[in-house]
């Protein structure tokens, strides 16, 4: 972790999506699932269902340069891939909505990290604070990975009092001011060091980052590590 080191940690922030519970399971199980589902109806529909979620994907990663929006994020995200498909927004917000949150809810808790349990509950005894900010709702996802008596802070991006996908600092400081605590109270822990990681540090907050191929003083493999990092 980065030199502020002596500053006493009194929460943790998480990041949700491939923190929380590791996504190639997720990915593996919703590719067998939308199988089964082209099984059910036309080639066409199929390949238009693909090319939506994949146009929603790419401007939900095109938004993230947008900062701080004037208009609700929660709209613009529909609107701008329904105008670039010339397709009416809602069947657009439908399909995503039932494949990119409602879906992959019962398949969740079989990809929970090991050990994100027994650390959320060691950090927790010891009085540290626990919150969760992540572009996506958290709501559904968390109780579906029965983590979410831990979190007395859930923040979405969408959220109107933040508005902003990461990596603008915004979400990161709204959750420390829910928390209670300074930003450099506050570790950060991640998937993506170019999102969670610029975003973090642009809030003045620590912050780790989970990965199985990235190496460093600011990344970690898994629960195991982050336990040791954060000294409990
Ligand atoms: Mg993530």
């Amino acid at each position: 972790m980065p030199a502020s080191h002596a500053i006493p940690i009194r929460a943790v922030l998480w990041d949700l999506d491939g923190t929380l519970y590791r996504q190639p399971p997720l990915r593996k199980r919703m590719l067998f699932e939308l199988g089964k589902a082209a099984l059910k109806q036309s080639p066409k529909k199929t390949l238009r269902m693909m090319r939506w979620l994949r146009c929603y994907r790419h401007v939900r990663e095109e938004l993230r340069d947008l900062g701080h929006a004037d208009s609700p994020l929660e709209s613009i995200q529909f609107h701008v891939p329904a105008q670039r498909l010339e397709t009416p927004v809602q069947p657009l917000e439908d399909l995503v909505r039932y494949w990119m949150l409602e879906h992959p809810l019962p398949h969740l808790l079989k990809a929970r990290y090991a050990g994100a349990e027994g650390l959320l509950e060691r950090l927790q005894s010891k009085g540290i604070g626990l919150g969760v900010f992540s572009d996506y709702p958290v709501r559904e996802k968390l109780k579906a990975l029965e983590l979410d008596r831990f979190f007395s802070v859930q923040l979405g991006a969408t959220d109107e009092t933040i508005n902003a996908f990461k990596p603008h600092p915004r979400g990161f400081l709204e959750g420390c001011k829910a928390l209670g605590w300074e930003p450099e109270e506050v570790v950060y822990v991640g998937d993506r060091d170019e999102v969670d990681g610029i975003g973090a540090r642009a809030a003045g907050m620590r912050c780790l980052i989970i990965s199985d191929k990235q190496t460093g003083p600011g990344f970690v493999r898994d629960f195991d590590e982050i336990g040791r990092r954060l000294g409990v």
